[in-house]
């Protein structure tokens, strides 16, 4: 049986009609930046990479602290860390990944396409991505260290990725089986609660129907226990178990 924690390496302001999919509301609104650590199967599994430094500074993130720091005070080297699973290639959630130098990413063969292809010019699609990181692929590749998924993917027993796209293209979401019951990591198939529990999408999306879907399929995936850990939500301490400023257990 696996542990999950959410590892929480800043956090930036916005308001609600900047956010959610035609909102009027102007309230103000924080978002969390995590990445997501898996722990109890043959080797430890990150989800997602999280942003360095000068992004971090760049994008106007709070209080942030490495994501290598954070999965260091769980007690895992981050050179340790075999297989890092990627939800999505934007700034947040890619733009790390030298932080974990022996790691295989995972990635889905529709991320990696749209983000090489026609459409990821576009200033709204670039302004998500960091050109640099996205860059790496390439090199990362012939060294061996993407793997390239497609649909649904065992990645140990009892662990999974799921393709959902909506928010981006190649958008995963990843289930993952504990002792409380299956733990489903939206990343930001839903990044806040409101989003899957009022089927809600955000503004950032490549499509719409996709991403509604993508609300069925978490709730599939979470069954009764409603383990449902959203991407970006502060209430995410909340709901589950923090054990020290920034790292909360999820199960
Ligand atoms: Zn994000």
């Amino acid at each position: 049986m696996y542990e999950v924690y959410a590892l929480k390496y800043g956090e930036r302001d916005t308001t609600a009609c900047q956010f959610f999919y035609r909102e009027p509301s102007h309230e103000p609104i924080t978002l969390h930046f995590y990445v997501w650590l898996i722990l109890g199967g043959s080797h430890p599994v990150l989800v997602d990479a999280g942003c360095r430094e000068a992004d971090a500074a760049q994008r106007g993130i709070r209080h942030y602290v490495n994501p290598a720091t954070m999965v260091q005070r769980v007690g895992v080297r981050p050179a340790d860390i075999p297989t890092v699973l990627i939800s999505h290639l934007h700034w947040d959630h890619w733009a790390g990944h030298s932080l974990f130098p022996s790691a295989e990413f995972w990635i889905q063969r529709d991320e990696v396409e749209f983000w090489t292809g026609p459409v990821a010019r576009f200033e709204l699609y670039r302004q998500l991505a960091n050109a640099t990181a996205l860059g790496e692929l390439v090199t990362l590749n012939y060294g061996g260290r993407i793997r390239l998924v497609e649909g649904e993917r065992q990645v140990l027993p009892g662990l999974r990725v799921h393709w959902v796209g909506g928010h981006t293209a190649g958008l995963q979401i990843v289930s993952v089986e504990t002792g409380r019951g299956r733990v489903v990591l939206t990343s930001d198939a839903s990044h806040f609660f409101r989003n899957v529990e009022r089927r809600w999408p955000t503004q950032i999306i490549t499509n719409l129907p996709q991403m509604l879907a993508a609300f069925d399929t978490i709730d599939a995936l979470a069954g009764p226990e409603r383990l449902v850990v959203a991407g970006h939500d502060p209430e995410v301490a909340d709901r589950f178990k923090p054990t020290e400023p920034g790292i909360i257990r999820i199960a």
